[in-house]
């Protein structure tokens, strides 16, 4: 496992995966993404064993493997290429945060009779804290656009006014319903208001001509939202650009109250 983190930590771009293959307690390969150009870590690693070597033999990868995304994918996933390869056990750092993969890359190697099993707690944060340039997916500064994945119980996001200025608003995306197009954001009471009408962040001079407070809205493609408790000195103007079945892509930006 901290060889395969040592490996990560040579990549140059994010997200960062490293990888290190291992058999009867014997190294025998390791890889990191970009060590061959737009090559995965788990087959830059696996590239360098026999068929032999690889068979039976455990892999310790910082990320989750991947998925097939497109049918019509040149080369196979990651997950496909250890199953094909007859590796004995997976063992993950962390599950990939990309909900369009999340959790899928571990389902199909269990589907498949592989082993998984996960770096230990200490060892995934500090995965978690080098694998992603955004860093920590739970915070957001200034304005910006973001893709983030909505599974389970939602995706809680810490709103902060700037780099500098550490003025903060909580929002939460849940309750993904990409069938029928939509997606709930969540404020604190009474913090949520439908900017009606509007169809982009220009068309908003001042949210208080806004009615109907609430705690959270249901929101389509394109809608406009806008997050102010009561307490806070700046509000959050919030647009939802695109839903997919794990994950949304929303615009935002923070404006003082003035
Ligand atoms: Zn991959």
């Amino acid at each position: 496992m901290k060889i395969a983190i040592e490996e990560h930590l040579k990549c140059t771009e994010f997200p960062r995966v490293g990888v290190a293959v291992a058999k009867s307690g014997k190294l025998l390969a390791t890889g990191y993404r970009g060590e061959t150009k737009s090559v995965h870590a788990e087959r830059v690693a696996i590239r360098k064993l026999t068929d032999e070597q690889i068979k039976g033999a455990t892999v310790y990868t910082t990320l989750e493997p991947c998925v097939e995304l497109h049918t019509d994918q040149k080369t196979s996933s990651c997950a496909q290429l250890l199953i094909d390869s007859g590796v004995n056990e997976v063992v993950i750092g962390v599950l990939d945060p990309n909900g369009t993969i999340y959790s899928q890359g571990y389902r199909k190697l269990l589907e498949n009779n592989i082993n998984v099993s996960f770096f230990n707690r200490k060892l995934r944060a500090a995965v978690e804290e080098e694998s992603f340039d955004c860093g920590n997916i739970h915070k957001i500064y200034g304005c910006g656009k973001r893709r983030v994945p909505v599974v389970h119980s939602g995706n809680e996001i810490e709103v902060q006014f700037s780099e500098t200025d550490e003025r903060t608003i909580d929002i939460k995306w849940a309750t993904l319903q990409s069938t029928h197009g939509c997606v709930d954001l969540h404020g604190c009471n009474g913090s949520v208001l439908v900017a009606a009408g509007a169809r982009n962040f220009g068309d908003i001079s001042d949210p208080t001509v806004f009615r109907f407070p609430s705690h959270y809205t249901r929101m389509r493609k394109g809608d406009i939202a806008i997050v102010k408790p009561s307490s806070s000195t700046f509000y959050v103007l919030i647009q939802v650009v695109e839903i997919f079945d794990n994950d949304i892509i929303f615009k935002w930006e923070v404006r003082n109250d003035k």
